[in-house]
């Protein structure tokens, strides 16, 4: 086994020949006649000249080996129903699929929106669209109608596929008229709308001539088998949009052949997934983990992959775990969020069921802070592996690496760079490199490596604008976020660069001020925003969760949990971080991604109004949020 720095040094200093060894991991068509075309920089192209299939390397080639084990498993809490599809029968339902798609006129290089719920058929015309070569752009399937409208607009997809609806804590969400409210928006709407009925929505209208049912059609299609349309390695594979969390959603492209290598090299190096092991990822086929860790990269490594409908926390908190032992799960992936939603419940039920077949727990998609990162390596008593990266990458950018080398973990830590990204922490004025334990603007000197995005869908000059130009005289893609090297090399997430608070001159990141919050014993998870202040220019707010509201009920113990946590953050901070008031919630605006909606509390802080909530998770936590501004 090599060393992680010697690995890492090697994936910068030669870079072709790093990522020329890593592409023999993936099944070629033909190989590359060139490994990196950067002949105009910022763009990177991998593997010039190679021909592969996404569909080709997660399915086909796996036949042979392991035709009868199990591909896909999914497990509906929602619907109580659950679906296994061995890796012939998930091929075969993915040819079905394709041909279907493809006497719908979907040809290569032309794009399908999918705004679908976390249903197999969602897998199934995701890996169809790659079979065909067509572009595929999931659209998390939460997004209201005027912003779906929005990426239809963007992206003109020559067909859109939805189900007649989802299900969310046991209620039925109509996605088809949904959809039919976004096409009327639409300048650009496709002629087709694909629909599977779930049977969840009787009363579904349909529009004639543009409305066709999938069962319906695709029993012309039931032996179907198409051959696998190979790709140049840079010809794209889909359109994902950013969450949208800090501005208008970016159109994110990304290739065929990088992103199988870079896909095939991450489980291996980091995630230690092996063939005919399974791998349980918690999040959302909408978002990049599902595209990158429920889809692509499971089945590239030959695994069998979980697909998941439904909540942690329903039927009860256990069911996570539940899912861990009754598979068998060697390597889960899941958000920081999530974990602190199960920390407010009763901890005994992560010792009800077995967990010791994983190997490690992977975090993911925010800050995770220390108070969460222990208490939930104590309660599995197995790895958790904090780990950074962005739509824009879409696999990890800083992580531990135990397939390289098993490094210690730091707890609150997504630990090192990873192979294949340079990540220089530069200072944000000057530019410069800044020393270890001072704070930086997390940046990737290009070429970004291969799975990376390779442009804005149709706006070449928006990503080199949008990612570029943070530093004046220098070509470097920047994160936007905050990070800190400690003196051993580990790195710490600070928060977003637009999330700063400046108190009386002194910048302080939203996410350090929310750690010290965390640190007092009876805080579940917090927010803490900067508001206006005509003395100071900015003050820190703090909205937190309590574990134990018991002692909440009067205004005096507000007033005293209160004070404790202003001298928490007194003694891990300094009192010029100190909060100018804690308000008592007990939930916050977050995304359905879990991120929490700090633009909009803000907004609310200071009377303005909370902007786009479309993804939201519950309104009802901006309720609480007004109220708490109110009293
Ligand atoms: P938009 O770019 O549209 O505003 P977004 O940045 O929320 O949306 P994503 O690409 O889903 O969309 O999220 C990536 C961001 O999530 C990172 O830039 C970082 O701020 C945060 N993040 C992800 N993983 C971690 C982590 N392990 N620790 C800290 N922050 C993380
Ligand atoms: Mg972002």
């Amino acid at each position: 086994m090599a060393s992680y720095a010697e690995f890492h040094r090697r994936s910068i200093q030669d870079r072709e020949g790093f990522w020329a060894e890593q592409a023999k991991l993936i099944h070629w068509h033909q190989p590359c006649s060139e490994v990196l075309d950067y002949s105009r920089p910022p763009f990177a192209r991998w593997f010039v000249g190679g021909e592969t299939s996404l569909c080709y390397n997660a399915l086909d080639r796996h036949i042979a080996a392991r035709g009868d084990q199990n591909a896909l498993v999914w497990i509906s809490t929602e619907v109580g129903e659950s679906r296994t599809f061995t890796y012939k029968q998930l091929l075969a339902e993915v040819n079905r699929a394709a041909a279907m798609l493809q006497s719908l006129g979907v040809k290569k290089g032309e794009r399908v929106i999918l705004y679908l719920p976390m249903i197999p058929e969602a897998c199934f015309a995701i890996l169809a669209c790659a079979r065909l070569g067509a572009v595929h752009s999931v659209v998390f399937g939460g997004f209201a109608a005027a912003s779906l409208a929005a990426r239809i607009d963007d992206a003109r997809p020559a067909l859109m596929i939805t189900a007649d609806g989802g299900s969310r804590m046991g209620k039925t969400v109509l996605y088809k008229s949904l959809v039919d409210e976004a096409l009327k928006l639409a300048r650009h709407p496709p002629q087709k709308l694909l629909i599977f009925k779930r049977g969840l929505d009787y009363a579904m209208p349909v529009v004639q001539g543009r409305d066709l049912d999938w069962k319906a059609l695709q029993k012309d299609f039931a032996n179907a088998e198409l051959a696998c349309a190979w790709l140049e390695s840079n010809e794209p594979s889909y359109i994902l949009y950013t969450s949208g969390t800090t501005g208008q959603p970016k159109g994110v492209q990304r290739d065929v052949g990088g992103y199988a290598v870079a896909l095939a090299a991450s489980m291996r190096n980091i995630f230690c997934g092996e063939a005919g092991e399974t791998m349980f990822t918690t999040s959302d086929i909408g978002w990049v983990v599902g595209h990158s860790y429920i889809i692509y990269a499971p089945l590239i490594a030959g695994m069998t992959t979980i697909m998941y409908e439904g909540v942690p926390i329903r039927p009860d908190a256990g069911i996570w775990w539940k899912i861990v032992q009754d598979h068998q799960v060697d390597v889960m992936f899941s958000a920081p969020t999530a974990i602190r939603v199960l920390k407010k419940h009763d901890p005994a039920y992560l010792k009800k069921y077995d967990v010791s077949s994983l190997k490690h727990l992977f975090l993911a998609g925010e800050p995770l802070d220390e108070p969460t990162h222990v208490w939930i390596t104590e309660s599995l008593g197995r790895p958790v592996i904090d780990h950074y990266w962005q739509t824009e990458t879409g696999w990890p950018l800083l992580s531990a690496q135990p397939g390289v080398e098993k490094t210690r973990l730091k707890m609150g830590s997504p630990s090192f760079p990873v192979y294949g990204y340079d990540v220089r922490l530069l200072h944000e004025a000057t530019g410069q490199p800044v020393p270890d334990g001072e704070k930086g603007v997390v940046t990737i000197a290009p070429p970004l490596p291969p799975g990376c995005m390779s442009t804005v869908w149709g706006d070449d000059e928006r990503f080199v604008e949008t990612y570029f130009k943070d530093f004046k005289d220098q070509l470097i893609y920047s994160t936007f976020d905050w990070g800190i090297r400690d003196k051993d090399g580990y790195y710490f997430i600070l928060g977003r660069t637009d999330d700063v608070i400046n108190v009386a001159g002194h910048r302080l990141g939203t996410r350090e001020i929310e750690e010290a919050v965390s640190m007092h014993p009876n805080i579940a998870e917090c927010a803490v925003v900067g508001v206006a202040d005509s003395l100071k220019g900015q003050l820190p707010l703090a909205f937190a969760v309590a574990k134990d509201v018991s002692k909440l009920s009067s205004a005096e113990g507000k007033r005293r949990l209160e004070k404790e946590v202003m001298a928490t953050v007194d003694k891990h901070l300094g009192a010029i971080a100190r909060p100018k008031a804690v308000h008592f919630v007990t939930l916050l605006p977050k995304t359905r991604s879990g991120k929490t909606l700090r633009r909009s509390i803000q907004a609310l802080a200071e009377g303005r109004d909370p902007g786009d909530l479309t993804t939201i998770e519950d309104p009802n936590a901006l309720e609480q949020i007004k109220q708490a501004l109110h009293a």
